[in-house]
């Protein structure tokens, strides 16, 4: 069997496995490439007619963001994953769509003003739903035999809501091999979903290595850093701003809101969720409890809802959301996107950047060349819809709510594993990746550790 790395090597982005048995030709992910690289516009390196099937770990961008594409370049075979990734991931493409055709509509503007054109969006909402008539739901530890020789089972990998690591099991000359796809694996202990699960047994290993280089603070330390962030902006009548990702952090960041109301931790204020697409992520959320952890069902038969209470409005209409700036102070506003490179968070920061009364929030990676990096990274000044704002607001960075697993929780589910001979980190910045191989082959002294280059074949 061949393997082969066509993203998600060297990077965070793209994630993209080619798998080669007999005559059939699977994928695992077919995710977009973020930044600056322009990988997704290029042909697939491999002929999409051939793919029988592709088996997708999760709804993020990363690993879903291809499908449409894949499906109008031709692809007619079966995509697999679980129910809540479908529809999450229906959610999630169908924006994407939409963000790609005003991006393209500002940038046809301005290339014709050049005399040029711009490059057409990857595929539209209409390429989206196109692709729905692909996709086939599986439970999790559901066997599925796609022939005599190949079977997989998808296990929760704990990182966001239907979220999956992959167990494939191979027969070739009469020996069955096991090999595991990670996709992103989460972090212990988080609210709504459950704590990733363990594999038995495998001889090869794909495995994520966002955070290989570094230890998350606890869960429990971080609320006390965003009570901190909170008591400073009330006590100076000021506002918390957080920049937030639609699909699950901002539905984690509500429930530990909630939490906290509860708890009376949190003052008498206002609670803004000023994102359209992570209301939508919510509400698709109440549909599927089955996937939540074993606290948040008790909520819910309970009677209560944990994406509800007193302080919290949704505000989904754009009146809605520029009503927010009649409030003076006193506000938690959060809203998209998380890393403040579009979306309704760059009018909040507008309005609260320069003002050293309030707080920016921020909870997840930003990206090189992001404005929540340049923020995070101290610049005195950014620019904002053309308008330089000076950076006054006190800047929190809280690590510890993230939805990836950090160095430690990776190398404790490695170690777990029985009959490990080979770990392929993926999914991972260069530096990081290279220092959590040293990290690994300190801690498994008898197991391969490889960093695999894009296009490389990996035979098995
Ligand atoms: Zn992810």
């Amino acid at each position: 069997m061949r393997i082969t790395a066509y993203g998600a090597v060297e990077g965070v982005t793209g994630s993209c496995f080619l798998i080669e048995i007999e005559r059939y030709k699977i994928l695992v992910d077919c995710g977009l490439f973020q930044g600056d690289f322009d990988g997704n516009i290029q042909e697939f390196p491999f002929d999409v007619r051939e793919i029988n099937y592709v088996i997708l770990t999760h709804a993020h961008l990363d690993h879903i963001g291809r499908i449409p594409l894949l499906v109008k370049r031709g692809f007619n075979g079966q995509i697999m994953c679980t129910r809540a990734t479908y529809e999450l991931g229906r959610l999630m493409l169908l924006d994407a769509a939409k963000v790609m055709y005003e991006d393209y509509l500002i940038k046809s503007r301005k290339a014709e003003r050049r005399g040029e054109t711009a490059n057409p969006p990857l595929y539209s909402e209409d390429d989206v739903i196109e692709s729905y008539d692909f996709f086939t739901t599986i439970e999790y530890n559901e066997k599925v035999l796609l022939n005599d020789n190949i079977s997989f089972i998808l296990k929760d990998a704990g990182h966001i809501l239907g979220s999956a690591f992959v167990e494939f099991f191979i027969t070739e000359n009469n020996l069955t091999k096991k090999i595991i796809f990670s996709g992103d694996l989460g972090n212990q202990n988080k609210p709504i979903v459950r704590n990733p699960a363990i594999p038995d047994d495998a001889e090869t290993v794909f495995i994520e290595s966002t955070y290989g280089d570094r230890e998350h603070k606890k869960f429990e330390a971080s609320k006390k850093e965003l009570k901190e962030a909170i008591d400073y902006a009330f006590s100076n009548n000021g506002n918390v701003i957080i920049p937030t990702f639609a699909l699950e952090r901002a539905q984690e960041l509500i429930y530990l809101l909630r939490e906290m109301y509860e708890e009376k931790m949190l003052p008498p204020c206002r609670v803004f969720l000023d994102s359209p697409l992570a209301i939508k992520a919510t509400e698709l959320f109440k549909k599927h409890i089955e996937y939540f952890d074993k606290e948040a069902r008790d909520i819910i038969n309970r009677g209560k809802d944990p994406f509800s209470f007193t302080y919290l409005t949704y505000t989904r209409s754009v009146e809605e959301s520029k009503s927010i700036n009649y409030f003076k102070g006193n506000s938690i506003i959060i809203a998209g996107s998380g890393m403040c490179n579009g979306g309704r968070i760059l009018h909040h920061l507008k309005h609260n950047l320069w003002n050293s009364n309030n707080c920016i929030v921020f909870i997840g990676f930003q990206a090189n060349g992001t404005l929540g990096r340049k923020i995070v990274d101290g610049e005195k000044f950014v620019y904002i819809y053309g308008e330089q704002i000076k950076v006054n607001a006190r800047i929190f960075t809280i690590n510890g709510f993230s939805s990836h697993a950090d160095k430690l929780i990776l190398k404790n589910w490695l170690s777990q594993i029985r009959s490990l001979s080979n770990v392929f980190l993926i999914h991972g910045e260069k530096d990081i990746m290279e220092k959590f191989a040293q990290y690994l082959k300190a801690n498994f002294i008898d197991i391969n550790i490889k960093i695999p280059k894009f296009g490389e074949v990996i035979n098995i």
